[in-house]
């Protein structure tokens, strides 16, 4: 069988590995480098035309998570490819399709669920949830040919449902492992620390409005925006797109919080926002979120700042801007980087102009380096190869014990 390691061998972002065994071929992840947007145009078709190499005849697609850097070139997929993934990625892939285009909807959808195994072209697979920013993400262990390999995915520790990666298989010949973190020396806050940083920051401005501008598919982290709220009494405001995202994932975990199941979320309409989804006959996603008596006006807003906290991203930058309050504060939840991407210039401006205050309250999706450690001595792979790293030389120094495998992108290599 051959291990290739398309992108990710020496970058964060972009992750593609294949699989290839005498009777099929199959790819893990199939994202989108993070830097894309930055390209020139004719990077990015290169980028483009060497995927649709990648992804020729493959028998088989799995995704471990529902980020753009792991999905984002499905386009390039033949239609009807088989793609398997968690229902909860399904659910959240399906709700990119409100504003844009669903990714899947030229594939074959396969919902897995976690700890089963399945027989897929002559391959076994078992998908591991663990903890990462993206609700529903796993690991994926392929045994095949007399081989286990175990691809980490996304993966940290220091989330709600860290304890996860106990449950998964041990002494796994080959250990593919993230290491976004492996050149920081630092500790990641944990998300119960998020949560406390939250309140604090409430604590701190009691009559303020608070923003904070997290991703709408960072459910845990929402989760814990929740909750703070619940505690200082607030109410927390989203938009109709994460309102949906919310909805869809607490069909499959009524567990989480939706604004049509609990009092303390509504919901605020931006115009450009509810215009798209009319002018695409998406009207349902608007009336499912019963506005009669969850719709939040920018007046309300105005009139009782204290009472709320807003979720908010640069598209809701018009609505923001009708907002009359003394005091507004802005929280960044979300990794820093996305700040300076061009398309949030105007958001950015408004709120460098109305905020008094900026603040970060954000805790990394990826695991630190004694986290990746822990990974590390509780799977016990018999061959370690880093992926989704910038650093992959660190993984020696930082794993002594371990008989590290250093790929280059599109390296084959016979396992
Ligand atoms: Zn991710």
């Amino acid at each position: 069988m051959n291990l290739t390691i398309h992108r990710g061998t020496h970058e964060i972002g972009g992750s593609c590995v294949e699989l290839r065994t005498t009777e099929a071929k199959i790819l893990i992840d199939f994202g989108m480098p993070l830097d894309y947007d930055k390209r020139t145009p004719e990077e990015q078709e290169q980028i483009r035309c060497t995927a649709a190499e990648w992804c020729k005849e493959v028998d088989a697609l799995f995704l471990s998570h529902a980020h753009a850097d792991h999905y984002g070139l499905f386009e390039l997929l033949p239609d009807n490819t088989p793609v398997y993934a968690t229902e909860e990625t399904f659910a959240v892939l399906a709700l990119d399709g409100i504003l844009g285009k669903d990714p899947t909807a030229h594939l074959k959808k396969c919902p897995i669920r976690g700890y089963q195994r399945y027989e897929i072209v002559g391959i076994s697979v078992t998908a591991y949830p663990i903890d990462h920013s993206a609700y529903g993400a796993c690991a994926l262990l392929f045994e095949m040919e007399g081989k286990r390999v175990l691809y980490s995915g996304d993966v940290r520790l220091h989330g709600v449902k860290g304890k996860l990666y106990k449950y998964l298989p041990r002494e796994v010949d080959y250990l593919l492992l993230e290491g976004t973190n492996i050149a920081r020396e630092q500790y990641n806050t944990t998300e119960r620390d998020v949560e406390s940083q939250f309140i604090n920051a409430f604590d701190n401005a009691p009559y303020a409005l608070h923003l904070v501008w997290c991703s709408s598919k960072n459910i845990d982290r929402i989760c814990a925006l929740f909750r703070a709220c619940l505690r200082r009494g607030k109410t927390l405001l989203i938009d109709p797109y994460t309102a949906n995202v919310l909805a869809a994932v607490a069909t499959i975990n009524p567990k989480i919080p939706s604004a049509t199941t609990t009092e303390q979320i509504k919901v605020y309409f931006p115009p450009r926002l509810t215009t798209r989804l009319t002018e695409r006959n998406k009207e349902e996603y608007i009336y499912s979120l019963c506005p009669r008596e969850n719709k939040v006006t920018y007046a309300d807003i105005s009139a009782t700042p204290e009472r709320y906290v807003m979720l908010v991203r640069p598209s809701v930058v018009e609505f923001l801007q009708k907002i009359e309050a003394k005091q507004i504060r802005f929280i960044k939840s979300i990794w820093s980087g996305y700040w300076d991407e061009p398309n949030t210039e105007r958001f950015r401006r408004w709120v460098e102009a109305n905020c008094e205050q900026l603040t970060d309250i954000h805790s990394s999706g990826h695991a630190d380096i004694t986290s990746l450690q822990h990974i590390v001595e509780f799977v016990q792979p018999k061959h370690l190869v880093p992926i989704h790293t910038d650093s992959p030389s660190r993984f020696t120094e930082l794993f002594p014990n371990s008989n590290v495998i250093y790929l280059n992108d599109n390296e084959a290599i016979k396992i």
